[in-house]
């Protein structure tokens, strides 16, 4: 992107600079008439042949010939013997007239036009070329420096960050325990080089940290840099790849340069798999700048003596997709994984972002971790920081559990908006979303319900039902069978509930992420968990590439057509059945729905602890809701 925006820079001073002045072009001819004669009055004029007769008649007494226009002002005695002046437009070659003016005595005058308009229009003409030079020279002076950075791209105004000193201390990295022991050691061959080479110890040069965004990878290498105290090169993968074959590839050079003068360092290439990815092949075809880029790096990487001090690490989200040139040994032979943090990672996260704010005692940092698996060390972070704002735009001394609660929604599910005014819609929305709530709360395995609400949210969500989950079930991935069937029924209940209510011709497109979660958690079921009636086989691999669309045309070769019928059958099965479940469940206690329909379109918001009592009311709650409503 970023040499897209270069170049519109350079390209910029010529239109900018053209286009007014072409517009005071205009504008001053309109103004200022080139020809003043048209002006004059007709019958002050003699034609070009009169004159010569008067000429030759000797009826001229004085000829002022203006160089100018081309005209001569005439005096010339008329019929009834007066003398008055007359006007002629003249031909351009005028020394045949000037000749036969001599011939004939006259008095002749040249002069140039001192005629107003014509001055005026002197100077303006003067003024334009004046403009026009001045913006000339802006112009090239622009293009000047621009053509300058371009020619010295990958010198001047490389893109690399330096930092002398990070400040950031392995303190400040929390819940990635195993990736920071492993950078702990790299911290030591940055302190302590000779310990190493006196042994005959080869240090790594490149090591690779792999995971999702946020997971704190940056944060890692700052802090392996803050600790070991040595500057800290960063550039992002993204920078190398640039317009002009080759500036990549020499920004590259100069990075490395730089860095080996100012050893020991640490050199951090962010999003490597923009310039890294296997070459010749995939997205984009050849990529000349890419591979000279990617070249270049392998080409410093090996040109670097080991143990000199410098040691890069390099960040990609994708490890997959990386040539394997960048693995092989003295390059990036070490790979790191940063994984999303478990729920004692959360909690060491979110304390190390609570220490400088406000907490009102109420606050329990537990409950938050508790209620955020799946969210990186990134978005932890940014939960305090938009409570912390929300409490200031408040007017509040201490954050409170309703910030935090706030911030959470809007980090997770968005920005919440105005609530609908009453209408069909928004009573379709909370018979949808208590649909699911009231699944929540009735089904046996369900992860007991936080809340639901119908205020809407940015990105198009109309209201949410949320569970807090089973922390310790989603971080192992030991997932019952029970338990998915269940979940897929509390997936399908909001559209299960529009249509037992609305009946078939109300239902909504509101349910298309239901419909399509659903189908992941049963295609799940049957193909990698063996949980149908296809038996215990796995038929697909895990990897994470399914998630990204990317893996379905591969997994495909792994099973035949005859195969592929029958997943899709029993996926079918599984989903039929959930929904049965789903309309039946909500058939047999529509007075109950009916009645929390009510106290959400008047209250928006319904609490798991209440939402529970409620029900409660009308129905026995299965065990495992009547527990965890205890500890919520
Ligand atoms: P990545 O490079 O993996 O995309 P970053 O290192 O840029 O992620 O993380 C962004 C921010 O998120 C960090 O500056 C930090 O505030 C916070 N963060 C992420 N992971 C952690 C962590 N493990 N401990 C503390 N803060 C973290
Ligand atoms: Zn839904």
């Amino acid at each position: 992107m970023n040499h897209l925006l270069g170049s519109r820079t350079r390209r910029n001073p010529l239109s900018r600079y053209c286009l007014p002045l072409a517009a005071g072009w205009m504008v001053l001819q309109s103004f200022f008439p080139a020809s003043p004669t048209l002006a004059q009055d007709k019958s002050n004029k003699f034609s070009y042949s009169d004159f010569l007769e008067k000429i030759e008649q000797g009826k001229i007494k004085e000829v002022s010939l203006d160089s100018r226009t081309d005209t001569a002002t005439v005096t010339v005695v008329n019929e009834s013997g007066e003398t008055v002046t007359r006007e002629v437009n003249l031909f351009n070659d005028q020394s045949e007239l000037i000749s036969r003016l001599r011939e004939n005595n006259i008095d002749l005058t040249v002069k140039t036009s001192n005629d107003n308009a014509q001055t005026i229009g002197i100077i303006a003409n003067g003024a334009l070329i004046l403009l026009l030079v001045a913006g000339l020279a802006i112009i090239i002076r622009r293009s000047a420096k621009a053509s300058g950075q371009a020619m010295s791209f990958g010198k001047s105004r490389a893109r690399y960050q330096v930092e002398d000193q990070t400040g950031v201390k392995f303190d400040d990295v929390a819940g990635i325990d195993e990736a920071k022991e492993e950078l702990q050691e790299v911290v030591t061959f940055l302190k302590e080089t000779e310990r190493f080479t006196a042994v005959g110890a080869k240090i790594p040069k490149g090591l690779l940290l792999v995971g999702s965004p946020g997971t704190g990878k940056t944060l890692l290498a700052k802090a392996v840099s803050g600790e070991a105290g040595v500057p800290f090169y960063s550039i992002s993968g993204s920078e190398f790849v640039e317009m002009f074959v080759g500036v990549g590839a020499s920004r590259v050079r100069d990075l490395f340069k730089k860095a080996k003068e100012n050893a020991p360092c640490l050199i951090f290439i962010d999003e490597i798999d923009a310039v890294g990815r296997k070459r010749g092949a995939g997205l984009g075809g050849g990529n000349d700048e890419r591979e000279q880029t990617l070249n270049q790096l392998l080409t410093e990487m090996d040109g670097f003596e080991e143990n000199t001090g410098v040691i890069v690490i390099a960040a990609t989200n994708r490890a997959d997709v990386l040539d394997e040139a960048l693995m092989r040994p003295g390059r990036f032979d070490r790979q790191v994984t940063v994984d999303l943090p478990s729920y004692n990672g959360r909690l060491g996260i979110l304390q190390v972002h609570a220490q400088n704010k406000k907490l009102a005692e109420e606050v329990s940092l537990e409950t938050l971790a508790r209620r955020t698996p799946g969210l990186s060390g990134a978005d932890l972070a940014n939960i305090l920081n938009e409570a912390a704002i929300l409490t200031a735009r408040r007017f509040k001394p201490v954050i409170t559990p309703l910030e935090i609660d706030n911030a959470l929604d809007r980090i997770t599910i968005g920005l919440s908006l105005s609530p609908l005014l009453d209408s069909k819609k928004k009573r379709l929305i909370a018979y949808h979303e208590v649909g699911h709530a009231l699944l929540m709360t009735l089904l046996e395995h369900s992860d007991p319900l936080n809340k639901v609400t119908i205020i809407p949210r940015s990105g198009g969500v109309g209201g949410f039902a949320q569970q807090s989950f089973d922390e310790d079930m989603v971080d192992s991935g030991l997932y019952s069978r029970a338990w998915l069937i269940d979940r897929i029924t509390i997936t399908l209940g909001g559209r299960a509930a529009e249509q037992e209510i609305f009946g078939d011709a109300e239902v909504t497109a509101g349910a298309s992420n239901d419909l399509r979660v659903v189908a992941n958690l049963a295609r799940e079921m049957v193909t990698r968990y063996g949980m149908s009636d296809l038996g215990p086989l796995a038929l697909e691999s895990h990897h994470g590439q399914v998630f990204l669309g990317g893996g379905d045309m591969n997994n495909h070769n792994q099973y035949s057509e005859e195969v592929a019928t029958k997943i899709d059958e029993q996926m079918r099965a599984i989903a039929l059945r959930c929904y049965e479940k789903a309309r039946q469940l909500i058939r047999e206690n529509r007075d109950l729905m009916d009645h929390l329909v009510d106290r959400i379109l008047y209250e928006e918001t319904i609490e798991g602890e209440e939402f529970r009592r409620i029900v409660a009311q009308y129905r026995q709650l299965p065990e495992k809701q009547l527990v965890s409503s205890g500890n919520k």
